[in-house]
């Protein structure tokens, strides 16, 4: 066990969460990495409140071994992991102001623990530190009611890391925010990961906050981990068509092929030009059909064309050709972008 007795690192082995006879997670395998922004996604259903909840002690396991900073848990209650969990629905004391809200756990540990706990200097200290880094310094005598939507989940976040946490667990910390808070939410969010150091283990539905924050990427299917990498690992070498098709919007193309089935990504494929009609093909994949639907994406055109009875998505950028509904549609992929699966969906390298 000497071997990685590192703060913040998580190691799920043969992990197994049963609600009755229903099980939520299944055998699971996982490392996350001290210090890392792991993000979790996966279809509703598939275990990932249930994955956080057992890291943070609310929840035992059934099953199976959960080792934090190297050390197994199992005997540790919630409170002595120090691990801190942001709720979807964070709840802030409504009759404390933020300083208070803030303090209330340190406050609550100098109480149980009147020798070791902190004083009430070293409360008002990391109360205006957490307060600075946050920018809550000038809404600190505020009460939640007199804050906005995204203040308000700051003060949670602040909550939560004022016991400065080897593990901090974020459940759709986000969610409740408007669009362009939450760019803006995700850039504190990386930026608190740079300062407080510790491992932050991160829930959310939202593809562009999966790959753009995540420094460790896990995708969960029906209580299992279906893959965990790298974004650039899970988007460019997908281990299954499950994965191929949760990672990245759009989803992945796929069509049947040698018994399998072959995939690629909307921005791979090449647009031949209508002068090309007839000419051999290059190497690679030749798709063909008739432009049925153009979304502007700002930066660009996302492209749904159909092929008889098959949809497929293509991605043209700033510079490219512009399709339009009607337009007949040649196009290839490049042998090195084509995703190849087995029948069973799992990766196969050609
Ligand atoms: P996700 O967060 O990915 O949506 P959850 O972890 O909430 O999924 O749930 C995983 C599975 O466990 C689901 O089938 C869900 O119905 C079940 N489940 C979650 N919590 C409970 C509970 N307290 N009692 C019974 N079943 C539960």
């Amino acid at each position: 066990m000497t071997s990685n007795t590192i703060a913040g690192d998580i190691q799920l082995v043969g992990l197994t969460k049963k609600y009755g006879s229903s099980i939520a997670l299944d055998a699971i395998d996982l490392h996350i990495p001290a210090g890392s922004l792991t993000v979790i996604v996966g279809p509703s259903g598939c275990g990932k409140s249930t994955l956080l909840r057992v890291i943070s002690g609310l929840e035992t396991a059934t099953d199976g071994e959960l080792l934090i900073g190297g050390l197994p848990v199992a005997d540790h209650d919630a409170g002595d992991r120090d691990v801190a969990m942001v709720f979807q629905d964070y709840a802030l004391y409504p009759h404390m102001t933020v300083a208070a809200n803030l303090s209330f756990g340190l406050r609550l540990q100098a109480r149980h623990d009147r020798r070791g706990g902190p004083s009430k200097f070293d409360i008002a200290e990391r109360v205006a530190q957490v307060g600075d880094l946050l920018g809550l310094e000038k809404l600190l005598d505020r009460k939640p009611a007199q804050l906005s939507g995204g203040q308000r989940q700051r003060v949670a976040l602040g909550r939560a890391i004022i016991r400065r946490p080897q593990v901090l667990l974020l459940d759709e910390p986000l969610s409740a925010l408007d669009s362009q808070l939450r760019a803006s939410a995700r850039g504190e969010i990386l930026r608190l990961h740079r300062e407080i150091g510790a491992t932050l283990v991160l829930v959310t539905h939202d593809q562009h906050e999966a790959l753009s924050m995540a420094t460790h990427l896990v995708v969960m299917d029906s209580g299992t981990v279906a893959q965990s990498g790298t974004a650039e690992t899970l988007f460019h070498s997908p281990a299954t068509e499950f994965v191929a098709t949760f990672v990245g919007s759009p989803a992945m193309n796929l069509q049947a092929s040698g018994g399998g089935r072959v995939g690629w990504r909307a921005g791979d494929a090449r647009l031949l030009g209508a002068d090309a009609a007839g000419t051999a093909a290059p190497d690679g994949l030749l798709v063909t059909g008739i432009t049925e639907m153009c979304e502007f994406t700002g930066n660009g055109q996302q492209v749904s064309v159909r092929d008889g009875d098959r949809n497929f998505a293509l991605a043209q950028r700033e510079g490219e050709r512009w399709l339009r509904v009607g337009d007949p549609v040649r196009a290839v992929i490049a042998p090195h972008q084509l995703h190849h699966f087995d029948q069973n969906g799992i990766r196969r390298n050609v």
